[in-house]
This record gives structure tokens, sequence and C-alpha cells, in this order.
């Protein structure tokens, strides 16, 4: 990596701001209901603690559209870090994030000391990347580090402006992700294959494009896959289709064919008669969907065919479901490529989200090799782009 990362610096006695994201999900009572968030960026907070840095954290949390608002205060978040950290965390509660009050604050921070600021998006500045906020964010310390994977592929003031300002590196979380995906994409170990579900063809047509040009075999599953079945003249159904995508479904397939990609869809599907777990399903062939059925799920057969592909890979990727996991009924094509995953004696890659939140409910998070924090900006690498967060990192 070209980047400086947190080794790179010496911290004594030095004031680090870091860029965290700890944007937890809570319930109406604002308790946070889970806090991986917030244990992933301990290893980049305890190295500084333990080096001796007055440590000033930063993140964002919801969307409050550049107003301070109660509902959005990162204060439980200071309690909870507080906990983990067993350490007291300064809250430095302020409407304007940044003020006299807050600098006065921060001054009185010993060496291995920990503030929090309140959330960044109640600065109008902060989405706009706004000079001023990233001004008086830069202003309250000597040197800038990010370790908000999630929020990498956005150029905001809390992570773009003040890297612009300060000297700056990136922590561990960020670190590793760079490291995993950037090497799952420029030299992974062969065959390479990614596994692609979700919706829609049209919210990931860069991600699959770029992949083409990358891996060995593609596995496409959930919603999208009716668009390429439609593109090859399968009935689909009341499946989701964007009929507006089959011409360029044809495209990716031909590209397929180009590239001595090979793109494997369903064989069979789960097909049920409405948009609901409690109603009636059964699995068909791919050339007998029912006119007026629809596909909520992958079939046996094409578990069975993606597993096989699976267990002889040595590097995976996956991104998006298989299908409407959300029921139970249509669930078990998703749970099957978890277990895969997890069976795997291959580097196996998570691009965060749905597939994510899959794994971890089947309770096999702890066998993938890379789950990743930040469902948006991994996808924005696996198109092949450079996230503008880690881009404005200063070089070695
Ligand atoms: P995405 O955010 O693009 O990864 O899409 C995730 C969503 O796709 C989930 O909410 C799934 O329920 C949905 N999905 C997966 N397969 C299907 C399908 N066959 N029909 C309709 N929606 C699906």
């Amino acid at each position: 990596m070209n980047k400086k990362t947190l080794k790179d610096y010496d911290y004594s006695g030095k004031k680090v701001l870091v860029r965290c994201d700890f944007n937890v999900p809570m319930d109406e009572n604002l308790n946070i209901t889970d806090d991986i968030r917030i244990t992933s960026s301990l290893p980049t907070i305890n190295y500084l603690i333990e080096n001796g840095a007055k440590v000033i954290l930063m993140s964002h949390l919801g969307r409050p559209k550049g107003e301070a608002n109660p509902k959005y205060s990162l204060l439980p978040v200071a309690k909870r870090l507080s906990e983990l950290l067993k350490k007291d965390v300064l809250f430095a509660v302020d409407s304007m994030v940044v003020s006299d009050k807050v600098k006065e604050m921060i001054n009185t921070l010993k060496d291995g000391d920990v503030a929090l600021l309140e959330n960044t998006r109640y600065r109008k500045e902060e989405e706009k990347n706004g000079e001023e906020f990233a001004k008086d964010l830069a202003s309250l310390g000597d040197l800038y580090v990010n370790d908000a994977f999630g929020t990498s592929h956005r150029a905001h003031a809390s992570n773009v402006g003040i890297s612009n300002i300060l000297p700056s590196a990136v922590g561990f979380l960020v670190e590793k992700e760079i490291e995993v995906m950037v090497n799952a994409l420029e030299d992974p170990k062969r065959p390479l294959i990614a596994i692609i579900g979700g919706a829609k063809v049209s919210d990931k047509i860069g991600v699959i494009e770029n992949l083409l040009n990358i891996v060995d075999t593609l596995l496409v599953g959930g919603g999208m896959a009716y668009t390429f079945l439609k593109a090859k003249n399968y009935g689909v159904g009341q499946s989701i289709l964007e009929q507006d995508k089959v011409d360029l479904a044809k495209d990716l397939m031909h590209m397929a064919v180009a590239q001595d990609v090979s793109l494997v869809l369903p064989k069979d599907v789960v097909v049920a008669k409405e948009f609901k777990n409690d109603t009636e399903f059964k699995t068909v062939d791919i050339d007998k969907i029912p006119d007026d059925w629809m596909g909520l799920d992958i079939g046996e057969e094409t578990i069975k065919d993606f597993n096989d592909i699976i267990a002889d890979a040595k590097t995976i990727i996956w991104n998006g479901p298989m299908g409407v996991f959300e029921m139970d009924n249509f669930s078990k094509g998703t749970f099957a490529i978890a277990k895969a995953l997890a069976e795997s004696t291959g580097v196996t890659i998570i691009g965060g989200g749905d597939s994510a939140a899959a794994v971890e409910k089947a309770g096999l998070a702890h066998k993938i090799t890379h789950i990743s924090t930040g469902g948006g900006a991994s996808l924005e690498l696996l198109e092949g782009k450079e996230l503008p967060g880690i881009e404005a990192i200063s070089n070695r």
C-alpha cells in the first residue's frame, strides 16, 4: 500500500483526530442494537492510547441533515465506547461539533485520553466537504487517521477535507479492508470466482463489468438473474425483471465469452404464487417457470452447482443474496452459499450488506476471511474505482 499507515508516525504527546464509522443501529430508546462498528475500531484506538496519543474521535450517525438533533447524538456511542475501553471517554457535546468550548475541552486531554466529538453531520458543510468545517476539525489536532472504511467512497469534510490539511494515515481497519480487497482483485490466488446477487442488475452493472475483466467464473443469483435468464429467452413469469436491461444482460454475457469467463446462471429456482413467506411454492427447472408464479430463490440443483464451483475456488468474493432471504421459505439458497463460503479453504470475502447479515445470522462470520464493514465502499472497490477518502491520505 502506498499510503501511510498507523505505524508510520510517532504519536507521543500528539493530538490525533480519528474518523471512525460509529453509524450504529439503535432502537427507539436510543439503545445500540449492534456494536460491531464500535468494537471494530478498538484496535486503532487502543494502539493510539498505548502510544501516548490524545485521541479525538469523529463520526457521523444517521442523517441529521446538517442540524443538531438529539435523536442522532453520539452520546450513546461515547458511553458504549467507555465500557469497551474500560476508561472515560470525554464527550464533546456541541451543536456546532467544534467551538471554543470544545477546543478548551480538548486542551485538557492528557496523553492516552480519549474524546468523542458530536455527530459530524450536525454541520451542513460535512457532506459538501466544506473547507471551513474541515479547518475547524483540523484545528483540534496534529495528525489525522481515517479508520472509517464505510464512508471512504464519499468526499466529506471529516475525511477528505481534513486529509488535505493534516498529515494523515489509514487506521488498522481501513488498512485491512484495502489490503484484502485489493489483493483479491489485483493478485488473487486462482481460480478467482465472484458470486453476485441482490434485487437488480442495474445496481451492479459497474461491478459486473469490472469483475468480468478479473474473475475466472461469475455466479449470478438473486433477483438480477431473471434479467439474464430473459436475455436467454427463458420465460420468467412474474419474477422481478428489468426489461430495459435485457440488452445489457446480453452484452454482459457476450463480454464474458470474449473474456473467457464462465458466467453461471441458476438451472432451477424456487417459485412462489405471491411475494410473501406464507404462500404456495415449489422448485422448478429454469425453463418451466409458470407464467403466474415468481422466482424467489435458487433451487437445489443450482445450490449443488454453485457449491462445487465454490469448493474448487481459491479466492471467492460474494455480494448480494441469492433470493428473498428475509422470508424463511426463500432463504435456503443464501444460507447454503454462506455455508459453502464458511467451508471453503480459499480466501473468502464478503462485500457487506445483506450477504454479511446472512453469514452473521448463520453464526458463520468467524469462518470468513474478511467481511467488509462498508457495503457501498466495497462495491466501489469491486467496480475498480478509487475511494476519495483513501486517495486523500498522505503517500508514503
Ligand atoms: P441488494 O441490495 O441489491 O443486494 O438486494 C438485496 C435484496 O434483493 C434483498 O432484500 C432480497 O430480498 C432481494 N432479492 C433477492 N432475490 C430476489 C428475488 N428473486 N426477487 C425479488 N427480490 C429479491
